[in-house]
């Protein structure tokens, strides 16, 4: 008989229980889905919301923790549905609401900070603390438009790394990112910690819809698949990802308008500009150059942009054709 236990909540061989674990000091509860296969097996951790806009991610959490049961898996689930409550019941995008911090630049947190680092202190000893593997599940944020790709760990034990690629793999999108950082990111993190693990970005731009959710859904499927703890074989998908090896992440120097020439998933050559940042009279501020030919992985997909803010990501165009 194995048992999970994570706060106050625990579930035994066979069983799914759902819940909510209090964020340690505070009053805040986070809802929670511990699901004990049947089977004896390894641990998967799969976070929501840790940016709270991000709602392709949280919905196929919730669905995802309805729809698996004990007897499918060899193994268990630790779902938590919606990392960020507070930044969610006050619609903030991605920041706490309490502290204006975003939680993945804060892990691992403490337990003396402010609100963002206790969050991120209980994620890692209560919910890391258990976990074989980790799937952390994102979108672009509420003003971010991108095409759905994953990032795997980089920055760890090769053989964390190696299976965090192979994870990566599994994910129905088209391109690939090899995290090149070891602290900050909730799955950066738990890779330093030996934990396999990546992030998937699926969705943007502060919606959802049935379609995403049910891509969302089976990219855990087959992930879990291949790890050997939900049942059946990986299915077949549209995409197998291609790294797009060094990615640039561009901020606005300036804030006012972003007038974007690109869209997310496009390619480009080294020296176009890829968008410019107006004031609110039309008088360019900043012209965003590409300094490399590149594929758009995400970019503000609203008319703000905010200084020191994302204004562009693009990795190598590896993938020319
Ligand atoms: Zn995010």
């Amino acid at each position: 008989m194995q048992t999970v236990k994570v706060g106050n909540m625990s579930a035994r061989t066979g069983e799914k229980v759902s819940g909510y674990v209090q964020v340690k000091g505070m009053d805040i509860e986070l809802p929670v889905t511990i699901i004990c296969g049947d089977k004896e097996g390894k641990t998967v951790f799969i976070s929501g919301g840790v940016h709270n806009a991000e709602y392709v991610g949280i919905q196929t959490a919730i669905e995802i923790a309805s729809e698996i049961s004990p007897s499918q898996l060899t193994g268990n689930l630790i779902i938590l549905h919606l990392m960020n409550r507070t930044g969610f019941e006050h619609r903030t995008m991605s920041l706490v609401y309490e502290d204006g911090k975003n939680l993945n630049r804060e892990f691992p947190g403490s337990e003396q900070g402010t609100v963002a680092d206790k969050i991120c202190h209980t994620v890692v000893t209560e919910f890391q603390r258990n976990a074989d593997y980790y799937i952390d599940l994102h979108c672009g944020d509420g003003y971010e438009e991108l095409i759905p790709y994953v990032y795997c760990v980089g920055v760890a034990d090769p053989e964390v790394a190696h299976k965090s690629r192979e994870m990566a793999e599994m994910v129905n999108v088209a391109y690939l990112v090899q995290s090149p950082c070891g602290s900050g990111g909730a799955y950066n993190y738990a890779g330093s910690c030996g934990i396999p693990s990546i992030l998937i970005e699926r969705g943007c731009m502060g919606r959802w819809s049935k379609e995403e959710v049910k891509l969302g859904k089976e990219d855990i499927r087959n992930v879990l698949r291949y790890l050997g703890v939900l049942e059946g074989d990986v299915s077949e998908r549209t995409y197998h990802p291609v790294d797009v090896g060094i990615v640039i992440y561009k901020n606005a120097a300036h804030t006012g308008c972003w007038y974007p020439t690109k869209r997310a998933g496009d390619t480009f050559k080294k020296g176009e500009i890829l968008g410019q940042v107006k004031d609110y009279f039309g008088n360019v501020l900043e012209s965003c150059i590409a300094e490399m030919d590149g594929i758009l992985l995400y970019h503000v997909g609203s008319l703000c942009v905010i200084k020191g803010g994302s204004m562009v990501a693009y990795g190598e165009n590896v993938n020319q054709q």
